[in-house]
């Protein structure tokens, strides 16, 4: 094996994966003064050959404040030019089966999330690595191996016929996703709790053309289309298509495979988004691309001695309905940096540079990010897989409508003490954990506030009634008249 030494005497971090975590990651480390080496299996998906290697899951995301505000502590103009990229959309557009469209603000005080396409955004972030001093990106390396005691990683670099390159590092980070072989690698050395649920549902996207040379639908929304144990969803892109995507139980899937008629399954239940998108191309589309499966993964702890961090998706991959994967994913970043310069700080180096950190310094952050992140993570993983019953079947439900309007109401009049579930989790950055516990208190105060309100308005209405009638005697009286007359 021959071996990469490390160039400088300066502290080594070697990032696993040139993902959006990856990418933000190796900006973090390299502006608090770390060289930054990060390797990436695929080719680099920024040079025109190299497209179609891109992978195709979910052509756009949805950002919202946790991502942009890792974005934003790493370099406001960075943030700038994402929401350069951005379309915003103020809320869910509602398709009913009769085309009827009904919009629910995401929030009373117009805050928004953002559609962006991951494309886009992959390359920006790439981009800024590459710009940053102290970064090196090495495409083409697969990572196979690591001995996390000595920090040593082991790549499979493709332009050499799968020649193994031996790296050391002062910190290892996994953000090579979901399937992450640095997570294989830790779980092999012992003490990480894992789970790996497969939800019963894939998904399929699909494109809707410009129309007349403008959007189909309205932009600012993310439209839904709710049938219950299935549904369509669609967000903007720039270019004035958009991206639909059907998410559907796998047998529904199977039975279109056998029937075959993705267009008349269209015609019965998004007959609206069929006009729009047009049979040919839905047949074209469900025919070609790809059906995504849908899981999610908790793994506990994120770190590894002193020298290796799992970060993004490798740590906690979530089923994309609060589309809070990414947005979790950039918060690490952001977490394990605020903790690394408090504790920087705290040993008296006042500086922000935490390649300065010594190695007891950076066991300790490394072990108090895990205990922090592994259960707010958790907390969304859960509320992500929650929130798919929402989309697909509570947004058409009347009750649920009404509490929402209620809500929203009440945060207009108390925005500090009452806050929505939805705006806790993409509209601040109020730890996972705390939005459960102070979402369950709000719902307690809520339950126990239209109890004593529906106490009140009968008492009321009974005393009005007996006053109407001449007193509480007459009252009984009326009462048990009614009541005898009851079959
Ligand atoms: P990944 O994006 O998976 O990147 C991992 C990288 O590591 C890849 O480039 C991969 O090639 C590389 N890699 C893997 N193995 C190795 C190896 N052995 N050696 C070297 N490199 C390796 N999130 C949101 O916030 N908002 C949304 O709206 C949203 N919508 C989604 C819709 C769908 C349908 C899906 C499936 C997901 C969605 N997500 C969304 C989640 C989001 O896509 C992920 O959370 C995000 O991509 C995680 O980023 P990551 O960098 O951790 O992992």
């Amino acid at each position: 094996h021959p071996s990469h030494a490390p160039r400088t005497p300066e502290r080594r971090a070697v990032i696993v994966g040139g993902g959006l975590v990856g990418s933000l990651a190796a900006c973090y480390l390299a502006k608090r003064g770390w060289r930054v080496d990060l390797y990436e299996k695929r080719p680099d998906s920024r040079k025109p050959d190299n497209r179609d290697s891109a992978e195709h899951r979910s052509i756009n995301l949805a950002i919202s404040e946790r991502g942009l505000s890792a974005l934003r502590r790493l370099d406001p103009a960075l943030e700038a030019r994402v929401k350069d990229l951005v379309i915003p959309m103020y809320g869910r557009m509602i398709h009913a089966l009769d085309g009827q469209q009904t919009s629910h603000r995401y929030d009373v005080f117009g805050k928004h999330i953002n559609s962006i396409g991951r494309g886009a955004l992959i390359q920006l972030l790439l981009d800024e690595a590459d710009r940053c001093p102290g970064v090196a990106l090495h495409f083409g390396h697969e990572f196979v191996q690591a001995d996390f005691d000595s920090g040593q990683a082991v790549f499979r670099d493709a332009a050499r016929g799968g020649e193994h390159v031996t790296v050391g590092a002062d910190l290892i980070v996994g953000a090579d996703g979901a399937f992450s072989q640095v997570r294989q690698r830790m779980m092999a050395k012992g003490m990480m709790n894992y789970s790996q649920t497969y939800i019963e549902h894939g998904y399929c996207e699909f494109s809707m053309p410009p129309r007349r040379g403008d959007f189909a639908l309205d932009p600012n929304h993310l439209h839904i289309w709710p049938r219950g144990s299935f549904m369509l969803i669609a967000l903007p892109n720039p270019d004035w298509t958009f991206t639909c995507t059907l998410f559907m139980p796998w047998d529904k899937f199977g039975a279109l495979a056998a029937d075959g008629d993705i267009v008349s399954f269209f015609r019965t239940h998004f007959p609206d988004a069929l006009q729009l998108m047009g049979e040919d191309r839905v047949h074209a589309e469900y025919t070609a691309n790809p059906k995504g499966s849908l899981m999610y993964l908790k793994c506990s702890p994120h770190t590894h001695s002193h020298r290796a961090v799992l970060l993004g998706d490798a740590a906690h991959a979530m089923v994309p309905f609060y589309g809070q994967g990414m947005n979790c994913g950039f918060e690490d970043v952001e977490a394990l940096d605020r903790i690394m310069i408090r504790i920087l700080r705290a040993g008296g180096d006042l500086g922000s540079s935490t390649a300065a950190l010594t190695d007891k310094q950076l066991r300790q952050a490394l072990d108090e990010y895990s205990a922090a992140r592994a259960e707010d993570t958790s907390a969304i993983v859960d509320l992500a897989l929650d929130n798919y019953v929402e989309m697909r079947a509570k947004v058409a439900d009347y009750a649920y409508v009404t509490r929402k309007y209620l809500e929203g109401l009440l945060h207009w009049l108390f925005p500090r003490q009452i806050i929505p579930l939805y705006t806790m989790v993409s509209f601040t950055s109020i730890p996972y954990t705390q939005v459960v516990a102070r979402w369950n208190r709000q719902t307690l105060w809520l339950h126990r506030s239209i109890t004593a309100a529906a106490i009140a308005a009968a008492v009321g209405g009974g005393v009005l009634l007996a006053r109407l009638l001449g007193g509480p005697p007459a009252l009984l009286r009326a009462v048990a008249r009614v009541g005898a007359r009851a079959p």
